[in-house]
């Protein structure tokens, strides 16, 4: 049997469709903190969080935007030949600090000659309006997304892993930057502690509702030297023992609740492996479970929207 046409909208196809080829991000630590570390918001952070797990080897905690650029671009060239790139702020909250500290950040990035955008990292309660004005401003000229971890739909388990927003910020800083024509993405967790399945399809409902350009949903991966590590050894119980085919089962109904119109960018996170301490999929690169993915698609008789309902 011929695969159907479509099965779910691809990040890649999405970025080659605007820049008319293939174009790569680049992810930088701009050496900015978090809110919920320097206790602004909270402190000790988010309990899954150990930034280390997201640094690329070239990235370090520098303000030589410049030189973390061109080893990247260095690297990533090499590897697939590509010439446009997008500035990937992503180590902790790139939208917290002092406007104009910002501002000097992103520029230093888009005066690169390669890159073509910024994407921003950062956490929903942290984007001021002025901040938005400037960033509606620049992308005039350039293109800018902004990514939001918004983790789950339920206060719950935010609560739960001390994020320190609620769902209701999430909704309304996702509304506010949609409606500057910003790319407004978000990121998603699938197995967070205390959720069952139910609770991961009503995220899938609620954020299928939200003006989305983009998602990336991720693997709760419990990481060395973080809180969660100190309770899952403590506590394993309370952690859900997710196989990477029950994963790949989950992921496939997720999706099948978003409209189609929302771009999947990840399946998992590829968090160094000397770090991970639960679950060990043996280093799946998100690759293959996208291969997966699309096999249990058409296995089950799903695709992106299947289940979407707008009005609901
Ligand atoms: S996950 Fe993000 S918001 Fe949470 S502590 Fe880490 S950097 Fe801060």
């Amino acid at each position: 049997m011929n695969k159907p046409r479509f099965t779910y909208h691809k990040y890649s196809q999405y970025l080659k469709r605007v820049f008319g080829e293939r174009v790569h991000k680049i992810p930088i630590n701009a050496g900015f903190t978090c809110p919920n570390r320097d206790g602004a918001k909270g402190v000790g952070g988010c309990t899954y969080c150990n930034n280390v797990s997201f640094n690329p080897f070239y990235s370090y905690d520098n303000t030589d935007i410049k030189k973390q650029l061109d080893d990247g671009i260095r690297f990533y060239s090499k590897r697939y030949g590509v010439n446009k790139y997008l500035a990937y702020f992503q180590a902790y909250t790139n939208t917290y600090g002092e406007l104009s500290h910002l501002k000097l950040m992103y520029e230093q990035a888009l005066l690169h000659p390669r890159i073509v955008g910024i994407v921003l990292g950062t956490r929903p309660d942290c984007m001021q309006d002025d901040l938005l004005d400037y960033l509606t401003e620049l992308s005039e000229r350039f293109y800018v997304s902004v990514e939001y971890g918004i983790e789950t739909a339920h206060d719950s388990t935010l609560r739960n892993i001390n994020r320190c927003h609620t769902y209701a910020e999430s909704v309304k800083t996702v509304e506010r930057t949609a409606e500057r024509n910003l790319h407004t993405g978000v990121h998603v967790i699938l197995g967070l502690p205390g959720e069952s399945e139910d609770m991961m399809m009503t995220t899938a409902k609620r954020i299928s509702k939200l003006p989305l350009n983009s998602i990336k949903i991720h693997q709760l991966q419990i990481i060395k030297q973080t809180a969660m590590a100190k309770q899952f050894k403590e506590n394993s119980e309370l952690f859900h023992n997710l196989s990477y085919e029950e994963y790949i089962d989950l992921v496939s109904k997720f999706l099948a609740y978003l409209p189609g119109s929302i771009t999947i960018e990840r399946f998992i996170s590829e968090s160094p492996p000397d770090l991970i301490i639960h679950p060990n999929w043996n280093g799946k690169r998100n690759y293959e479970i996208a291969e997966r993915i699309e096999d249990k698609f058409l296995k089950s008789n799903r695709w992106q929207g299947k289940y979407f309902n707008n009005g609901k």
